[in-house]
């Protein structure tokens, strides 16, 4: 690893298991990312830590890097918001109280969904959804999951831009935590905060450039960088954007099984050689592949 900067390793530090949307429990993650080569994971579950213990304890078999992580879900200006904290302690008492409540959202908004839902022809929409999550988090991907088993929908594609999104029949508003409050529960528990797949929310670049603002002003530390399927083009745009705002690059696949085809764990996600990896901050640093 490191040459010039450039990434040659296989490190991954965006993926989801079943403790969230994922498709492979947190144990098979961790097999499947050492089966692909990868050196480096850290398992990101959404408003979850379930699965770090058992990923972990797997990766650590495998001889992998396991660094512990969380995707925590942000309202900010009435958008939704991805922040991801990297090497963050489970048991630090702010996140593991910020988590819960959002679990409980996400207990509440799953049972407005199914309700919809319901009215729409998925029937026990509920109870499958909870069945399917298995004691993880319920995910909107459950319901998506649900709505093409029923037959409404061919693609999980459409799901979202049918039924799921914002101003759509099965979709249901949440307050998430505040963009301040989540940075500050990675920061208390010790972890670095990562702004997640900046383009992904569908903002223009003047609004990127305000949501860029307010999480550097709220303490943020790293963007991705290399997200998923980012193309070259994304990729440089995102260098060029962390660079702007004085931020780390992170890079991860946003795994959720092997059903996304196109996404693949083990991919070797590059970063480019202007932007500081977010592997070099310090409170990373001892979790990372030896020179
Ligand atoms: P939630 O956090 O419950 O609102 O669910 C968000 C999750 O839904 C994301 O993490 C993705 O895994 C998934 N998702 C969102 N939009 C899409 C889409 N257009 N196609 C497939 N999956 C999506
Ligand atoms: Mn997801
Ligand atoms: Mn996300
Ligand atoms: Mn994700």
């Amino acid at each position: 690893m490191g040459l010039n900067g450039q990434l040659i390793s296989i490190i991954d530090l965006h993926t989801h298991s079943s403790a969230s949307d994922g498709r492979l429990t947190p144990a098979q993650l961790a097999h499947a990312a050492a089966d692909a080569g990868v050196e480096c994971l850290a398992l990101t579950d959404h408003d979850s830590t379930a699965g770090l213990a058992a990923a972990r304890s797997a990766a650590l078999q495998r001889g992998l890097r396991f660094i512990n992580g969380v995707e925590i879900s942000v309202t900010w200006q009435a958008r939704s918001l991805h922040m991801v904290g990297l090497g963050i302690d489970p048991q630090a008492p702010m996140l593991r109280r910020g988590l819960l409540e959002l679990q409980a959202k996400r207990r509440t908004r799953a049972q407005a969904i199914a309700g919809k839902l319901e009215k729409l022809g998925v029937k026990n929409a509920y109870a499958q959804a909870e069945q399917a999550a298995d004691g993880g988090q319920i995910t909107r991907t459950h319901f998506a999951r649900l709505l093409i088993q029923a037959g409404l929908c061919q693609t999980m594609q459409q799901c979202f831009k049918r039924y799921l999104k914002p101003g759509k029949p099965g979709y249901t508003r949440v307050e998430w935590a505040e963009l301040e409050q989540a940075i500050d529960w990675i920061h208390t528990a010790d972890g670095v905060a990562v702004l997640a797949h900046p383009l992904a929310y569908g903002m223009t670049s003047a609004w990127r450039a305000r949501m860029f603002r307010a999480f550097v002003h709220s303490g943020g530390d790293a963007v991705e960088v290399h997200c998923g399927a980012s193309s070259p083009a994304q990729v440089q745009l995102s260098a060029k954007e962390a660079n702007e705002h004085k931020l780390l690059g992170s890079v991860g696949s946003d795994f959720h099984g092997p059903e996304q085809r196109w996404l693949k764990l083990g991919r070797v996600l590059t970063l480019p050689a202007t932007v500081a990896p977010v592997w070099s901050h310090p409170r990373l640093r001892e979790d990372y592949p030896k020179p």
